[in-house]
């Protein structure tokens, strides 16, 4: 593909327009939207009215008449549809790490102690471990990983309390299927927590459809609704009632504002809330989901993905054509394929290095260190364009090929990588 091919891919795209929509700079190609979602252009605007006028001219008045209250299940009722929720069963709160912790304790107490052991993958992201662990040694259990997806049927056994899997995976941008893991985890006996963090807006999710029994998210990756944007939370509405989550703030009491001194929780997802909404990031997520709903108006999730894939396989494409001693590591079937491209270069080229002279070219993606290194490129259809691909393979190929990587500047490693 060309730039002449990529443009009329472009013009014949029905989500073209939505690119308007973000406050993309000039002579940037963004392909880090899985990381740090593009900023809408009504955001800034959205966050100094929430300061300006609630804030500084309505003050405590605005929890009511803003309702920024309200703002953890409104929110929640925007996300849903995207999700295979219905309105109510999802909350708006805290981040992905903190709700992963009230999930999983919340799954292991409605195992009530018969099984105790959470099997997740090793190569899931970090914080996800990190989290289980901290449950597990809360519940005398044990986190038991699997080494390959392969591995993770026969790790479903009598002592599996909870499979908790993300379901697109941060480094490689494998999917799972959702609708399979889950059955083969309940038919053990153990329930189903997913991580949506690199699927929420992306890939077609059908929580109840699979009737999954939890699942969180990040706000901040495809949702574009800013950095350290709250994450979500769902519970299946069958759990209902039978569940505590361990953050018993107030604000998931059923009567917060009777101020009584016995916790009591509240019904259904409220009680996963702890404590007070950060209105302000919660407004940044308010205004990115006005964007879906123009998304919605376009095709919708459907178009979504179609646009994602195509975007995805011609980068592959191109890659595969034009840089040499690439490996790809991410699915080329596109069943088993979120919405990035990851790909490692040969011994003796550092990726971190290139990754920095792409970002010094304009063309921004990022590197995760192990085993192999990778260098990641996300493809937000909400805003990236099939120029944006060409872009990115003309300029990969072109460092990687000219070894214009290899200097001081790019090889000395920043904190945030
Ligand atoms: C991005 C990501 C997170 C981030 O968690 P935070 O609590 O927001 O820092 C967690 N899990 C997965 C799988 C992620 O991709």
């Amino acid at each position: 593909m060309n730039l002449d091919d990529a443009k009329r891919l472009d013009a014949a795209d029905p989500l073209r327009s939505l690119r308007e929509l973000f406050a993309l700079p000039e002579g940037i190609t963004y392909l880090d939207g899985n990381s740090l979602g593009a900023c809408p252009k009504a955001t800034p605007e959205r966050i100094q009215r929430a300061v300006t006028q609630e804030w500084a001219q309505g003050l405590i008045k605005s929890w009511n008449s803003a309702g920024w209250i309200d703002l953890p299940r409104r929110l929640g009722d925007r996300l849903a549809p995207w999700l295979g929720a219905r309105p109510g069963e999802v909350l708006v709160a805290d981040s992905t790490s903190i709700n992963l912790y009230k999930v999983l304790h919340a799954a292991l107490q409605l195992q009530q102690g018969q099984r105790r052991v959470i099997v997740s993958e090793r190569s899931n992201f970090p914080t996800d471990n990190y989290i289980a662990q901290s449950v597990v040694r809360a519940h005398g259990g044990e986190l038991v990983l699997a080494e390959t997806p392969e591995d993770i049927p026969a790790l479903l056994d009598e002592r599996c309390a909870v499979l908790m899997l993300t379901h697109v995976n941060y480094r490689s941008g494998r999917m799972h299927d959702m609708g399979l893991l889950t059955r083969w985890a309940q038919q053990a006996g153990a329930l189903a927590v997913w991580d949506l963090a690199h699927s929420a807006g992306i890939v077609p999710v059908d929580l109840l459809g699979c009737a999954a029994d939890f699942a969180i998210g990040c706000g901040y990756k495809y949702l574009n609704g800013g950095p350290g944007a709250p994450a979500f939370v769902w519970m299946h509405p069958r759990h209902e009632g039978q569940v505590f989550q361990p953050l018993t703030g107030w604000l998931g009491h059923a009567h917060p504002f009777d101020f009584d001194s016995e916790y009591l929780p509240a019904p259904g997802i409220q009680q996963y809330q702890c404590g007070t909404p950060p209105v302000l990031a919660m407004t940044g997520l308010d205004t990115a989901l006005d964007v879906y709903d123009a998304a919605q108006q376009r095709g919708g999730m459907r178009a979504l993905r179609a646009k994602s894939l195509a975007l995805t396989e011609a980068f592959i494409a191109g890659v595969d054509a034009r840089v040499p001693g690439a490996e790809i590591h991410t699915p080329r079937d596109a069943a088993a394929r979120g919405s990035q491209v990851s790909l490692s270069l040969p011994e003796g080229v550092d990726g971190y290095a290139v990754m920095q002279a792409l970002i010094a070219r304009g063309v921004i993606g990022d590197f995760r260190a192990g085993v192999p290194e990778l260098l990641r490129f996300g493809f937000a259809p909400l805003y990236n364009s099939f120029a944006d691909v060409v872009q990115g393979v003309d300029a990969l190929a072109d460092v990687v090929t000219s070894g214009a990587w290899n200097a001081p500047e790019f090889t000395s490693r920043a904190k945030v990588t």
